[in-house]
C-alpha cells in the first residue's frame, strides 16, 4: 500500500510533542511491514536542518491559490530518520521562530493543506491512503473530496487521527480563512460540516476533518471513549458521537530502537530483563549527575512538558509526598509559560540544600534517557492523557509507572493490587482521583512495595520490560483500517 502522511510535525526535524514521534514510529514500522510511506510537512525556517539527510529541491514552482491570486512555493525532499519527507515552503507562513503560537496559525496551516494537495496532484502522487494528523490538517479531507476528486484523482481514502482535542483549529473568520484557499465558506459553514457545535459563529477545522474523512482514530482505545463525553471531547463529543461508527482508538507505540536499555548509548550501563540488576548502575550514575545522596531509598521521577494537562499541582504535591515517604525525587521538565517555570524554580530553591530532590527545569534529551534508566518509579499524574509515551518508555526501562487512570495510561499500566491480574501480569500502580489523596494512595503503595517487598517490586519492573509497546501491533492495526476503508 502507498500511504502519504500529512503532518505539522516530524521528529526530530520539526518536533513539539508526541505527534512528531508518532509520524516517525508509525511510518517506519509500516515500511518494515512492506508498505511505502511518504511524509509531507511544512518547511519551517526553525527546523533542525541538521537532522535531514540529503535535503534538495524537487519542485521549483508550485503554484498555490492564495485569495485572488496564486503564489509560487518550492518543495524540497530529504530523509528524516530514514523516511522520505517532502517539505513545502509557505511564503511568509513558515518563516517563523516557532512552529506554533502565532495569531495567524489557522491561515498558516490551511494554506499548507492546499499546498500539500496541490503538490500531490501536480506531482501525480496517488496514494491509496492519505493519513492526516490533528486540526492542522483538518481541511485536507474536504479539499480532497470536493476539489481534487472531481478532477479525476478519486481513488484515495482518508484517515484523520486526533492526537488531542485540546486544540481544534477554531475561529470566527471562517469566510476569510476558506477564501484564502479559494473555497466558498458558505458551502462548508453548516452544522453538519465545519460549523462548531458549541459556538455557532465559529468554524472548526477538526470537526470538518472528522466529517469528511473515511475513518477517524484517536491515539488510544480509552481516549476514543473519553472523547465522546464533554470532558474528553471538549465540544468535539457531539461530532464524535454522530460519527462513532467510523471512530476507533489505536494505541501509539514507542520507537524500540531509540528506547532500548540493552543498546541505549545515552545511559551509564546497558541491561535487559535478564540482567536487571545492572539497572542499578544507572541509579548510581543518575545520583552522581544530579548530586543526590547515595542512600537506601527509591528514586521517583517525572519527565514531562509542564502544562496543565500533566497535573501540575499533583506533580508539585508529589515532590513533598515522596520526601515524606522516604523517597528521592527527580523532575525534568519545562513549560512554554514562564510563570509555571518560575513556580518550579521556587520549589527548586526551597530544596537547594536537600540532596534527595533535583528539579531540572529545561529540556535535556540525554538526561531524560538516564532518568528512565536510573530511577525506580516513574510518575504520570495527568488530568487527561490521549496516549502518553513516557509511561511506555518507563516500562521498557524497568521503571515502575505510577499513573492516573486516564486515556492511554489506563490502556498500558495495570495496577499491582487492583487490576485483578495478579503480580504475574501487572506492571505498575494506578490511581483514579486527580487529587492529592488519590496520588498519595498509589505512591504509598509503590514506595511501600519497594521497601517491604523488593522481590514483588522487581517482578513488576521486569513484567514491564517484557510488555510489547513497540509500533509492531499499532502499525498492523492501522494497516487493517486502511484495508477496511479501501474495501468499502
Ligand atoms: P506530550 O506529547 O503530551 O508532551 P508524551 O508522553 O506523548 O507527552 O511525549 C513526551 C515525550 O517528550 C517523551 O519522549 C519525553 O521523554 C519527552 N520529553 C518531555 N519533556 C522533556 C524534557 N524536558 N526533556 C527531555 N525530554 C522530554
Amino acid at each position: 500500500m502507498y500511504i502519504v502522511m500529512i503532518t505539522p510535525e516530524i521528529a526530530p526535524a520539526a518536533k513539539v510533542g508526541g505527534l512528531a514521534d508518532v509520524i516517525i514510529g508509525l511510518s517506519r514500522e509500516l515500511m518494515d511491514q512492506g508498505h511505502t510511506v511518504d511524509v509531507i510537512c511544512p518547511m519551517y525556517s526553525c527546523m533542525r536542518y541538521d537532522t535531514i539527510e540529503d535535503l534538495h529541491e524537487v519542485y521549483e514552482e508550485l503554484w498555490v491559490p492564495h485569495f485572488d491570486d496564486w503564489r509560487a512555493e518550492k518543495v524540497y525532499t530529504g530523509k528524516v530518520a530514514g523516511i522520505n519527507t517532502f517539505f513545502i515552503t509557505g511564503s511568509e507562513y513558515t518563516e517563523r521562530e516557532r512552529i506554533y503560537g502565532y495569531d495567524d496559525d489557522l491561515y498558516r496551516f490551511v494554506y499548507f493543506n492546499r499546498a500539500a494537495l496541490e503538490f500531490m496532484f501536480k506531482s501525480e502522487k496517488r496514494p491509496e491512503i492519505i493519513h492526516c494528523h490533528d486540526w492542522q490538517t483538518g481541511l485536507i479531507p474536504a479539499m480532497y473530496f470536493d476539489l481534487y476528486a472531481p478532477l479525476g484523482w478519486d481513488d484515495s481514502r482518508v484517515v484523520f487521527t486526533i492526537h488531542n482535542t485540546e486544540c481544534q483549529g477554531k475561529c470566527w473568520y471562517g469566510d476569510k480563512l476558506l477564501a484564502m484557499v479559494q473555497m466558498d465558506c458558505g458551502a462548508y459553514f453548516t452544522p453538519d460540516r465545519f460549523r462548531d457545535d458549541e459556538n455557532a459563529s465559529c468554524i472548526n477545522l477538526m470537526r470538518g476533518g472528522i466529517v469528511y474523512s473515511n475513518f477517524v482514530t484517536t491515539v488510544s482505545p480509552t481516549y476514543a471513549g473519553e472523547v465522546k463525553h464533554p470532558g474528553g471531547g471538549r465540544g468535539m463529543h457531539h461530532a464524535l458521537n454522530a460519527y462513532a461508527g467510523k471512530l476507533g482508538g489505536v494505541l501509539n507505540g514507542i520507537d524500540y530502537e531509540v528506547w532500548n536499555p540493552a543498546t541505549d548509548p545515552k545511559i551509564c550501563h546497558n541491561y535487559t530483563a535478564d540482567t536487571f540488576v545492572d539497572k542499578y548502575k544507572n541509579k548510581y550514575g543518575l545520583r552522581d549527575w544530579l548530586e543526590l545522596d547515595d542512600v537506601w531509598k527509591p528514586i521517583i521521577s517525572v519527565v514531562t512538558r509542564l502544562t496543565a494537562q500533566k497535573g501540575l499541582d499533583l506533580i508539585k504535591h508529589a515532590i513533598y509526598s515522596s520526601l515524606e515517604m522516604s523517597a528521592q525525587f527527580v523532575l525534568l521538565g519545562e513549560s512554554p509559560d514562564p510563570k509555571v517555570n518560575e513556580s518550579f524554580w521556587a520549589i527548586k530553591n526551597e530544596f537547594a540544600d536537600c540532596r534527595d530532590v533535583h528539579l531540572w527545569i529545561g529540556y535535556h534529551e540525554d538526561l531524560a534517557h538516564l532518568i528512565y534508566a536510573g530511577s525506580d518509579m516513574f510518575l504520570v499524574p495527568s488530568l487527561y492523557e490521549p496516549c502518553g509515551l513516557t509511561q511506555m518508555i518507563a516500562l521498557r526501562y524497568g521503571t515502575v509507572p505510577v499513573v492516573r487512570k486516564t486515556g492511554g495510561l489506563a490502556d498500558t499500566v495495570f495496577d499491582a493490587d487492583y487490576s485483578g491480574l495478579g503480580l504475574a501480569n501487572s506492571n505498575g500502580f494506578v490511581f483514579e482521583d486527580a487529587n492529592p489523596a488519590g496520588l498519595d494512595s498509589a505512591l504509598r503503595r509503590a514506595i511501600g512495595c519497594w521497601f517491604d517487598a523488593p522481590d514483588s517490586f522487581n517482578q513488576l519492573a521486569i513484567n514491564g520490560m517484557k510488555c510489547d509497546y513497540s509500533w509492531r501491533t499499532p502499525a498492523k492495526d492501522y494497516a487493517n483500517i486502511y484495508n477496511f476503508i479501501r474495501a468499502k
